[in-house]
């Protein structure tokens, strides 16, 4: 059965939770162990991208408005941060089952420098501010790309400008999130991995923004938000597509298996290269079936033949759930999905989930394509639609999306 198929997904999270006693309620920064917290966690990185095991690496841009300057030793600072950062996916991205995957840097030979394009904006600072800031950067980017593409390394960019504030303890002004493929993140002069997880101003600082550099990333390589299941935040902590931009380097913080399903098909995750056409999107499945037990919603249907998909992730998205930023409360379950027939299930214990305020639900899919695009199939039910279980598919399939 589908059912017994999705806890096996889950059994490898439990069997960790022996070596990870930590919970996210009674671990202060110095009480993280340097061996387990994965940010810190001693693995071998891998050499610089693009390689021939890794294809693409991650553009990263410091973007100086005219008239502006880099934040003193930004390369050494900001290199420290990133290598690191690329162990924090790398780590998670191991411990869900996806080992020695991370996404590229383009690095110095002995891979302590991170390549980092300087591109000199064509307005002042003025023309790039908090809101509204990044669409112009972005074309100006782009018009970069396309006069150098030998520094274009993949779709994916991580553009850092340094702060415009003026005061080093209070950095912002310019623009700071992520959309499609591209993000924003900032600098200033105390930004620092040396500063990562002290108890003082500056560390208290450098989680804000740190945390906030990795969890921007996160949507620059096209995770959505999402929150842990109880049992996930009980053994890691905070998910840093959750509130873990405000977690990161002081206390434990993880990403989904949902996560890293999406990076495994990230293209700067990638392993060989990848060409030929674009995935057609799935509208709508050809069955779907969601029926509330009195334990546990229990998700499956069936997509149409010659999908292209290759994994199914279920959101369970509580309360208002169409605005931005609405679904950081949404957990997210891995499907049983089999590729040759399409039929994917997936079941979702109540005692997994985060209480609502509300009685009102999303069940979201997230298909996965082979070329790293996504389809969304939203079903958004009131609570009181009580089926029954054990009610055969055909019964209620195909239901209306
Ligand atoms: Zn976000």
């Amino acid at each position: 059965m589908g059912g017994m198929k999705f806890f096996q997904s889950v059994i490898p999270l439990l069997s960790l939770a022996g070596t990870l006693s930590l919970s996210a309620a009674d671990v202060s920064a110095t009480d993280v162990p340097a061996t387990k917290d994965p940010l810190f966690r001693e693995t071998t990185l891998p050499p610089s991208a693009p390689s021939e095991t890794q294809p693409y690496a991650l553009n990263v841009i410091y973007f100086l408005p005219a008239g502006t300057e880099p934040f003193e030793n930004y390369e050494t600072r900001l290199s420290g941060i990133l290598l690191a950062l690329q162990r924090f996916y790398l780590n998670e991205m191991e411990r869900n089952g996806h080992p020695g995957r991370t996404f590229g840097l383009n690095k110095s030979e002995d891979g302590t420098k991170v390549n980092i394009v300087v591109v000199r904006g064509e307005a002042d600072k003025s023309a790039y501010p908090y809101e509204g800031g990044a669409g112009r950067a972005r074309k100006e980017i782009q018009k970069f790309f396309e006069e150098n593409p030998d520094k274009k390394f993949s779709d994916h960019s991580l553009v850092i400008m340094p702060s415009t504030t003026e005061n080093p303890l209070a950095p912002g002004g310019v623009p700071f999130y992520g959309f499609g493929k591209i993000c924003f993140a900032l600098d200033y002069p105390d930004f620092d991995i040396k500063h990562c997880g002290k108890n003082d101003k500056l560390g208290a600082l450098f989680t804000k923004w740190f945390g906030g550099m990795a969890h921007e990333l996160g949507h620059g390589m096209n995770l959505p938000h999402n929150r842990g299941t109880k049992t996930q935040e009980k053994n890691f902590g905070t998910a840093l597509m959750g509130a873990g931009n405000y977690t990161l380097g002081r206390r434990p913080t993880f990403l989904t298996p949902a996560s890293c399903a999406i990076l495994d098909r990230c293209q700067i995750f990638r392993t060989e290269k990848f060409e030929g056409p674009a995935s057609p999107r799935i509208k709508k499945p050809d069955e779907i079936a969601i029926r509330f037990g009195k334990q546990s919603v229990r998700v499956s249907g069936r997509l149409p033949k010659n999908h292209r998909v290759v994994s199914v992730v279920v959101y369970y998205d509580k309360d208002e759930c169409w605005s931005v930023n609405a679904d950081y409360d949404a957990e997210t379950f891995i499907a049983d999905f089999n590729r040759e027939d399409g039929v994917f299930t997936a079941e979702i214990p109540f005692d997994e989930i985060h209480p609502g305020k509300t009685p009102r639900v999303q069940i979201r899919m997230r298909l996965i394509h082979d070329d790293g695009e996504c389809s969304i199939l939203r079903y958004t039910l009131p609570k009181d639609l009580f089926i029954p279980e054990n009610t055969p598919l055909k019964e209620l399939a195909p239901s209306k999306g």
